[in-house]
């Protein structure tokens, strides 16, 4: 005789058929209706999810609403700023574009930011990053090489992204990359050599490719270490792409550009209106090509912006006033110990003054603060809560003095 009614139970939940609407029989199982219910609204839930997570039409941030957003964490570079917000906007724009017969497409423009190193490019590009509501990948440069030599494949690139949408093929398809150091992959020599430049214009060749618009077959792992891993199709076209570079030296080229552009229209007047002490703000793709960039990828990062080297009231302000500025952080840090930490006004001119002297822009802020601090920050938590700390010139000094970074003078 088959099993009696009683003693079948719902194979999820364990429900008898007394306690259930209904028992739904299977192979070897059975669900009730409760079961089936929640089954359903799990579905629908996870489908809803990922739909929304990958169709949904982005929010439009206006493009002065990115830039006062950086204006928190990033002190000057208004240009950049611009550039970057609208560049930004109008990629949201794209993807909210639904294209109509007949209509005018929009087409993506990557940009590329050159400035010298520690000027912000790193920061702006990760302080947009955090208002976005699209994946969002930094990569270097410096590890890629042309394929089949050691090193990254550029599609490696797109690994990280493929990795920040969570492996959503579709929202990684509207998302944005940084590539840094951009400057490191020139062609190395302007002759072209027996030997083969697989680290510099080899590169370029590659990223060609992606950066362009098509379809790429990225390695959901990344590397060559997985031979065997299913590729997974990206399509780049509407990936915005922002490359950044110190560029150093290009100084010297946009200079003799100027120079031979003068030589003719206003002799006399020769370096008169030039700022000599920002080449940079005189960039054109030109020098980008004098370089060693290949022309070919300077018309694929159509947008063109630079960051300004950075002088002492800026560095000043660096310190002082974005959202999470050094001093801030500090002063949170000796918070936790319940120490009101504050600082001499001439102990910030101090730090200013040295971190101009290493030339390292506003990167050489946080080893002078730490060179200054790390013994007080040492002893700190082992003292008695509840106190002052006012850090003195003269104690700013003596630290500094003591430190290894004394001896980083410049030459
Ligand atoms: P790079 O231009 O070489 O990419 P980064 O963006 O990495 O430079 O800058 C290094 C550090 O210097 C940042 O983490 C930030 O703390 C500080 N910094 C640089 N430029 C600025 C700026 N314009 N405003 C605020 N902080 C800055």
């Amino acid at each position: 005789m088959s099993k009696s009614n009683k003693e079948i139970k719902c194979s999820f939940c364990g429900s008898g058929k007394q306690d259930t609407l209904m028992l739904i029989a299977g192979l070897d199982a059975h669900i009730c209706d409760k079961c089936v219910t929640q089954a359903n609204q799990i579905l629908a839930e996870e489908l809803n999810v990922r739909k929304t997570k990958s169709t949904t039409a982005v929010t439009l941030l206006k493009p002065m609403e990115i830039k006062s957003h950086l204006d928190q964490y990033v002190i000057g570079q208004d240009q950049a700023k611009k550039i970057l917000s609208v560049s930004v906007y109008n990629h949201y724009k794209r993807l909210n574009q639904k294209v109509e017969k007949d209509e005018v497409e929009i087409e993506k423009s990557n940009i590329i930011m050159v400035g010298e190193t520690g000027t912000g490019k790193t920061l702006l590009a990760k302080t947009i990053s955090k208002i976005l509501n699209v994946p969002f990948c930094i990569c270097d440069a410096t590890v890629l090489t042309e394929a089949g030599y050691v090193g990254e494949d550029v599609e490696s690139i797109l690994t990280r992204l493929l990795q920040a949408a969570d492996y959503d093929v579709a929202a990684a398809e509207r998302g944005i990359v940084y590539i840094d150091e951009v400057d490191k992959i020139a062609r190395k020599s302007d002759n072209p050599s027996i030997t083969r430049d697989v680290s510099g214009e080899g590169v370029q060749q590659a990223l060609l490719k992606i950066l362009e618009g098509t379809m790429v077959n990225v390695p959901p792992q990344g590397g060559r270490k997985h031979p065997d891993q299913k590729m997974i199709a990206v399509n780049t076209s509407n990936i915005l792409f922002i490359a950044g570079g110190a560029f150093d030296g290009i100084e010297k080229k946009i200079a003799n550009r100027l120079r031979t552009q003068t030589v003719g229209y206003k002799v006399d007047k020769e370096d008169e209106d030039i700022d000599m002490d920002n080449l940079y703000k005189y960039i054109t793709p030109q020098d980008l090509k004098s370089f060693g960039l290949i022309p070919e990828l300077i018309g694929r990062l159509p947008v063109i912006t630079h960051l300004n080297p950075l002088d002492r009231e800026t560095l000043l302000s660096i310190l002082k006033e974005p959202k999470n500025s050094l001093i801030k952080q500090y002063k949170k840090l000796f918070e936790y110990e319940n120490v009101k930490l504050e600082f001499d006004e001439e102990v910030l001119n101090f730090i200013v003054d040295k971190a101009m002297e290493f030339m390292l822009g506003a990167r050489g802020l946080r080893s002078i603060c730490e060179a200054i601090m790390i013994d007080a920050m040492y002893e700190s938590p082992s003292e008695k809560n509840g106190k002052e700390l006012f850090i003195t010139l003269d104690y700013a000094m003596n630290k500094f003095e003591k430190s290894d970074l004394k001896k980083l003078k410049v030459a």
